[in-house]
């Protein structure tokens, strides 16, 4: 069973850093250019939802705990 992931972020946590962007394995994360939060940061997109693996990386990695992933099985 291959496993997916969902993610939600905590947008006004965002600092823009792009750290998650860096070590997501499948490249579906980037910074966008049209959104910003309250405090004036890129907030980040996701290009593709259904190619995310569910890895964490990105939740792991950011220094805010701007991201959450639910791990979801996939048939
Ligand atoms: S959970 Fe893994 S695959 Fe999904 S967006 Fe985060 S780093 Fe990329
Ligand atoms: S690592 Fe966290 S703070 Fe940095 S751009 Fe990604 S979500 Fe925002």
């Amino acid at each position: 069973m291959k496993k997916k992931g969902r993610l939600t972020f905590n947008d006004e946590a965002c600092k823009g850093c792009g750290l998650c962007v860096a070590f997501c394995p499948v490249n579906i994360l980037s910074l966008d250019n049209e959104r910003i939060n309250s405090s004036g940061y890129n907030l980040i997109s996701v290009s593709d939802m259904d190619r995310c693996i569910g890895c964490a990386h990105c939740a792991i990695i950011c220094p805010d705990s701007v991201i959450k992933v639910e791990v979801i099985d996939n048939e």
